[in-house]
């Protein structure tokens, strides 16, 4: 069914703020609506696993972005925090099941290395594409490109 991005995103924040309230998340969204052609659950869950990395790997003064563009073909949504970072030499394998960059660095934030699978599979089931860019020790940015419906 066709979905407005704007709502799904709204709402996203708010009950992601409301159940983490020491996360500082900012939100920032288009005026007008942004329909897509998706599955809203599916969606919110790729985008829960986009936040829940972003905090998890950002040591203080957390920042967290979560933003909507619209263009003419379709949606960006995009997850930037100014945490860690990823090493160049790791970026092609994140998004591969069980991997995680050095386990020394991430021994004290659990996890199974599923997340970034989980939100691959997701964005694929919707003809997106995500991709992410990142620079050591300054933060990451994953966008989520959508067709628009
Ligand atoms: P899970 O999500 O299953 O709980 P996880 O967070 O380790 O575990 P993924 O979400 O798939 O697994 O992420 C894979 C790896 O990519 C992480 O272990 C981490 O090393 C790195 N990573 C992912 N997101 C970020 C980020 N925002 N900043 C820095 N590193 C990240
Ligand atoms: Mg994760």
């Amino acid at each position: 069914p066709n979905v407005n991005l704007v709502e799904v995103l709204k709402t996203l924040a708010s009950e992601y703020q409301s159940q983490n309230n020491h996360s500082n998340l900012t939100v920032q969204l288009p005026e007008k609506p942004v329909y897509i052609k998706a599955d809203a659950d599916l969606l919110k869950q790729a985008i829960i696993n986009l936040l829940d990395n972003a905090f998890k790997y950002t040591s203080n003064q957390k920042t967290v972005e979560l933003k909507l563009l619209s263009q003419p073909h379709g949606a960006i949504i995009e997850v930037k925090d100014n945490g860690i970072g990823i090493p160049q030499e790791d970026l092609p394998h994140i998004f591969e099941r069980f991997y995680r960059v050095d386990k020394a660095r991430t021994r004290n934030s659990g996890g199974f290395g599923l997340g970034l699978a989980i939100v691959k599979q997701i964005v694929q089931a919707h003809q997106g594409e995500i991709t992410v860019n990142s620079i050591l020790e300054n933060g990451s940015t994953f966008q989520i490109k959508l067709p628009v419906a």
